[in-house]
């Protein structure tokens, strides 16, 4: 497999599928510039060894060509702030020719938003609400068919396919997988962010070091069922918290007042407890809780057991036994996942057991483990506590990351990787 390191893209137009989907407040000034940043390595290498920059990317939904909303022109100056040289740009990804042509050695051209195209996604736009199935159908067909030369022209713009998009590579898109093969296996390669995401995440799925503990959190467990599924043939221990404790407590035979529970879920907690137990997984749930008499930040509080919730009230945070118990079984751990809170950690005050998750793990890691956090909230976890850098990985990639650790194969990945 090619690498970004070991090309030289001197002279060679470079086609940079990035992310940079990032926030815009409504006067179109970007709220945060993460994406655009964490792009800056793969750019920056292709810049710095004449080669002649193409960058492509989405934002935001658009539903028409020209959507002025979500036009990319927004953040050209700032593209062009952090890279240290000018940035053009083509109003129209498909119209891009004579841009594509003008361009230089150590010049940077900017796509405008590759998903005003339908095609992009390949799916149907500006359906009736009540078409028929075959009106959907022939709308599919339709868009298909025009996918393939939305992605032939991507590709003619370049001689070399760089995926730095890891927050898309589980769609098989236009410029995220199916222009992969418009370019042979010399001619395409991750770019370093997208590198790094996939060695994090083959260092916890496949190359494991032991003991592997999971901690997976958040609000359901019916959102979580096969990471839950794929996670128990892989790790000794796993820690199952937040509002999916109530499911399992209740399943056991609990009383959870008002607490979030799946009651079309019951079998499915006991079933995950046979298979865990059958596996040799190690399961921890809560044993204690801190129970609130409203969804509220100032709600009043009481610590009971996480089996035991009073009528009225319900389980917003792990009790301070659960904290112990947990960052027990996370210490001595040499491979670490996290992804969903222990309580409603928005509150300030729901938010000690996340905290204390967030500490045993950062404790872990300097112990030797590698840590992966991931998948949303826990990530919205370790830079509310200050703690982004005391973990080994945080990732970038929301759904791209839950499909990854569900042990899906990612279309952005495996065209690619072959
Ligand atoms: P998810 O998107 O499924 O990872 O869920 C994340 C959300 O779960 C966060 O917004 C948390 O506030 C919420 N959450 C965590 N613990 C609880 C709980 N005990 N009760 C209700 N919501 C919770």
């Amino acid at each position: 497999m090619q690498t970004i390191d070991n090309y030289n893209f001197a002279g060679k137009k470079a086609f940079v599928r990035v992310d940079f989907n990032v926030p815009v407040d409504e006067n179109l000034n970007i709220t945060d510039d993460t994406r655009i940043r964490a792009a800056m390595p793969t750019l920056k290498k292709i810049i710095a060894d004449g080669g002649m920059l193409i960058m492509a990317s989405h934002m935001g939904r658009p539903q028409k060509n020209p959507d002025p909303k979500y036009s990319l022109k927004c953040i050209q100056a700032h593209v062009a702030e952090c890279l240290g040289v000018p940035v053009a740009f083509a109003a129209d990804c498909q119209k891009a020719d004579a841009e594509v042509a003008a361009l230089k050695p150590g010049q940077a051209l900017l796509l405008e938003n590759l998903r005003f195209y339908a095609e992009e996604e390949g799916k149907p736009r500006g359906l009736a609400e009540d078409a028929t199935d075959e009106e959907k159908a022939a709308a599919k067909k339709a868009v298909k068919a025009s996918q393939k030369e939305f992605t032939k022209k991507l590709a003619s713009y370049a001689d070399c396919y760089v995926n730095d998009a890891f927050g898309t590579a589980h769609r098989a898109h236009a410029s995220t997988a199916l222009i992969a093969d418009y370019f042979d296996a010399d001619n395409k390669m991750f770019g370093y962010l997208m590198n790094k995401e996939v060695v994090a995440v083959d260092k916890v799925m496949s190359n494991t070091v032991r003991p592997f503990v999971a901690i997976m959190g958040g609000s359901k467990v019916s959102t979580k069922i096969d990471i839950i599924e794929n996670l128990l043939g892989k790790v000794d221990t796993l820690i199952l918290t937040g509002g999916m404790t109530y499911t399992f407590m209740k399943a056991m035979g609990g009383t959870v007042g008002n607490s979030i529970c799946e009651e079309d879920k019951l079998d499915l907690a006991l079933d995950i407890m046979a298979k865990a137990k059958e596996k040799g997984v190690k399961l921890v749930l809560a044993c204690d809780t801190i129970a609130a008499d409203a969804f509220s930040n100032d709600a009043n509080t009481q610590l009971v057991p996480s089996k035991n919730i009073p009528e009225g009230w319900e389980g917003l945070d792990i009790g301070p036994e659960s904290q112990k118990m947990f960052a027990e079984a996370i210490k001595g751990a040499k491979t670490i996942l996290w992804n969903g809170p222990a309580g409603v950690f928005e509150f300030d005050n729901f938010a000690k057991g996340s905290r204390a998750v967030a500490e045993a793990i950062v404790e872990a890691t300097k112990a030797g483990a590698f840590s992966l956090v991931g998948g949303g909230d826990s990530v919205a976890c370790v830079n509310k506590f200050g703690m982004a850098d005391a973990v080994s990985y945080v990732s970038t990639g929301g759904g791209a990351l839950l499909e990854a650790i569900e042990g899906k194969v990612l279309p952005g990945i495996a065209a690619i990787k072959g």
